[in-house]
């Protein structure tokens, strides 16, 4: 379960596309690492941690973890819902100290994170938010609190349905909160750029996700997991994957 990175040392020099370097993925969103070659590489990677907690959820399915799959994928909406309403906040022009410091009271329960996002969703767009069913709520729960083994199908099935609640939001966003969602991403690029190793090359790093809450540009077009589980496969085959 691997992040695939390049070297863009190897690119400049070489002009020619490198195969990725696959590197573990990390709570942070910085990532460290030496190709081949020599070269050290410090790169911070954009995607927030909802893409990467989903790309984790979508490894798993194509390594057999369902059940590690499906928790996956039940935290990266739980930290879209932490997306939404701090970028809220930040269209709403609320410093983002403040946002932080307020967080602090709600981080340990996702109930409140719930319930805030519920509300400041239905302020913002007049309407009521689609949620997971409460079939797939009582799935999740069976999974993670009470040990059920899932098969490959059902946590294809939960991760999409996951993807049916991010994306329609996502979009609306998208279009919304563009200048807060850019905020939002500086923020976050600048929190790490300090804790650089200073004589490695700085770089930032955009990987693919099936999600891409950032950086939705107007030709983007959702994919489902089936077709991001095809893609995955291929990239996985594809170099020195280890
Ligand atoms: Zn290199």
């Amino acid at each position: 379960m691997k992040l695939p990175m390049t070297c863009f040392q190897c690119f400049n020099e070489l002009n020619t596309p490198q195969y990725p370097l696959w590197v573990e993925y990390q709570d942070s969103h910085l990532y460290e690492f030496e190709c081949p070659n020599g070269h050290k590489s410090s790169t911070i990677l954009q995607q927030q941690k909802l893409e990467v907690l989903f790309n984790i959820g979508m490894h798993a399915i194509t390594d057999g973890y369902y059940r590690e799959a499906v928790a996956s994928f039940a935290s990266s909406l739980e930290r879209f819902y932490e997306f939404f309403i701090k970028v809220k906040l930040l269209h709403e022009k609320i410093d983002s100290s403040a946002v932080d410091k307020s967080w602090k009271s709600v981080a340990q329960q996702s109930e409140r994170q719930l319930g805030a996002f519920i509300l400041f969703y239905t302020q913002t767009f007049n309407e009521e938010p689609l949620l997971l069913s409460q079939s797939n709520t009582k799935f999740r729960n069976d999974v993670i609190h009470k040990g059920l083994i899932p098969k490959r199908q059902d946590a294809i099935d939960f991760g999409q349905a996951v993807l049916n609640v991010i994306n329609p939001i996502a979009e609306k966003m998208n279009t919304k909160f563009k200048d807060a969602i850019l905020e939002f991403t500086f923020l976050l690029l600048s929190s790490y750029s300090g804790s650089r190793s200073a004589e490695w090359n700085p770089s930032t790093i955009s990987s693919p996700s099936l999600l891409n809450v950032t950086t939705r540009g107007p030709d983007y077009a959702p994919q489902t997991v089936v077709e991001g589980l095809e893609h995955l496969i291929k990239m996985k085959n594809f170099g020195t994957f280890r």
